[in-house]
């Protein structure tokens, strides 16, 4: 199938998750319109030179809802990146927003290129150029439109496109807040790297914590022992697994761009990581089983399976033949609109992308805020709250006659930093949101499951920005 109908069918799968829901409220039909369609798609094509040839770039920067501005969404650099695929993200990426209360309205880019097929240099030029033509057409900046990484991108790029930006508007005292996913040097915010790994853990974390929900499933309550498996282990995929693992789940199956592996009693993720990093591959890894078809992995029985490589992995096609209980969809769009029925009917779990991934934008948030505010996060009060708990420590050390351990004083009087703030802020993010979309589904008699509930939460917030505009009464 072309990357353009494989965009077209993501676009189609966004758009009836979105008339579900909308179904679902009592919003006027102009309103609902207004909230579903893209707001503005920038489309164009560069050239690049490669050796003695030039090749031309397909690009693209899609801004679906001005709601709320700047808006947010990453850059993926994608050879199945196309037109449809990129409104689609935009479109998830508003709701995503308004379900974590993120206040920015959803936007998405991508360069239709494999990274694979480029040197550094090369994609260096392509990205300042991409960055280059944003800024032409006001489609980049700290007010208007943030971008971020995404499937193929990561700290490098974002700080190319950072470069390039400020090149043009170093005047803009907020210029760095142009673009989030930056390193620390480049004005970044501890966390972020992991941010939606992390947020996939919280989220996968507070489902398996209702007794209720988990009774239903076979379950035992808490993600402790459950197994999972696991599809990318790119920067979502990986610290998904090990934040997972880190808190007891077991990883028993993994798919990577070069095959599907199994290993029932266990995988040592870090092994993993360091076995591909030296022969290339995960395929013959310490006492795993080698997969016929790197799908295969999808179709192993466990507990939870994460989907976090790309859109559209879990089909009408394979659905009937997955044998998981709970399927965290940690990358967007993993599984299409007529596979999710299927699996409602076989009583499986879909935690949301629109809902588990939101730790990126939710993390590139507290960046922007950081950017904006040119301060480090904990920096004014970290001395002053450690200084505060001392106090209360030595206090309660006369009162009580005991004295307290040089560690046990270490570990209650410390001040937050910045990474503190950052994992407490996402964590309270992760589980309101969920607990909110969670409270729709179950008061909400015309709600099938938790993705329309969190469709639902976020079409409510959007017509509410509308009303108290007045654009709609
Ligand atoms: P990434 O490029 O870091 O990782 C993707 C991984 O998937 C790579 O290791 C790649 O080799 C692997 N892969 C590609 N095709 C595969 C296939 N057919 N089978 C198995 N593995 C395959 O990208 P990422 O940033 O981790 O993004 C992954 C997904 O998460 C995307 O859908 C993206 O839109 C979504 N997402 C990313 C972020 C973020 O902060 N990076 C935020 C929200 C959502």
């Amino acid at each position: 199938m072309s990357a353009e109908q494989e965009g077209r069918d993501f676009l189609a799968s966004v758009d009836r998750y979105f008339d579900k829901a909308a179904a679902a409220t009592s919003h006027p039909e102009g309103l609902l319109k207004q909230i579903k369609i893209c707001n503005s798609v920038y489309s164009f094509q560069f050239p690049i030179r490669k050796g003695d040839s030039y090749r031309v770039i397909n690009g693209w920067r899609a801004e679906h809802s001005h709601h709320k501005l700047p808006v947010k969404g990453g850059i993926r650099y994608s050879m199945h990146a196309s037109e449809s695929e990129v409104i689609a993200l935009a479109t998830l990426m508003t709701y995503k927003c308004a379900i974590v209360d993120v206040p920015f309205g959803g936007a998405k880019g991508a360069i239709q290129i494999s990274p694979r097929d480029f040197t550094v240099d090369e994609l260096e030029r392509i990205t300042r150029r991409y960055t280059t033509e944003l800024i032409r057409k006001n489609f980049i900046g700290p007010a208007v439109d943030v971008p971020a990484p995404d499937y193929g991108t990561g700290p490098r790029e974002m700080a190319w496109i950072a470069d390039t930006y400020l090149a043009f508007h170093g005047e803009q005292i907020d210029a760095l807040g142009c673009v989030t996913g930056k390193s620390i040097a480049q004005g970044g915010i501890r966390g972020r790297t992991e941010a939606t790994g992390l947020g996939t853990f919280y989220g996968l974390r507070e489902a398996c914590s209702i007794e209720e929900d988990m009774k239903k499933l076979g379950l035992e309550v808490g993600l402790d022992g459950k197994t999972f498996v696991i599809q990318g282990l790119g920067n979502v995929g990986y610290y998904a697994a090990k934040f997972c693992t880190e808190h007891g789940a077991k990883l028993i199956g993994v798919a990577e761009y070069e095959g599907g592996i199994h290993k029932q009693d266990g995988i040592d993720l870090e092994a993993l990581m360091a076995f591909r990093k030296e022969t290339g591959s995960i395929v013959g890894f310490d006492g795993s089983t080698a997969l016929e078809k790197r799908e295969d992995a999808l179709e192993i029985e466990c507990d939870i399976l994460i989907p976090a490589a790309l859109e559209n992995q879990i089909t009408k096609e394979n659905a009937p033949r997955i044998k998981a209980k709970i399927i965290g969809e940690a990358a967007n769009g993993p599984v299409t609109a007529d596979a999710e029925q299927i699996l409602e009917e076989k009583g499986v779990m879909i935690i949301p992308d629109v809902y588990l991934n939101a730790g990126g934008v939710t993390v590139s948030y507290f960046e922007w805020l950081k950017n904006l505010s040119h301060v480090r996060f904990g920096r004014m009060g970290k001395r002053f709250e450690q200084g505060a708990y001392d106090r209360i420590l030595s206090i309660v050390e006369r009162e009580t006659g005991r004295t307290l351990t040089k560690e046990e004083r270490a570990s209650v009087a410390r001040g937050a930093d910045e990474a503190d703030l950052v994992y407490s802020g996402l964590e309270e993010t992760m589980i309101s949101a969920y607990q909110h979309t969670r409270e729709i589904f179950k008061s909400n008699p015309k709600v099938e499951n938790l993705r329309t509930a969190a469709f639902v939460n976020a079409i409510d917030k959007v017509a509410l920005c509308y009303h108290e505009l007045g654009i709609f009464p």
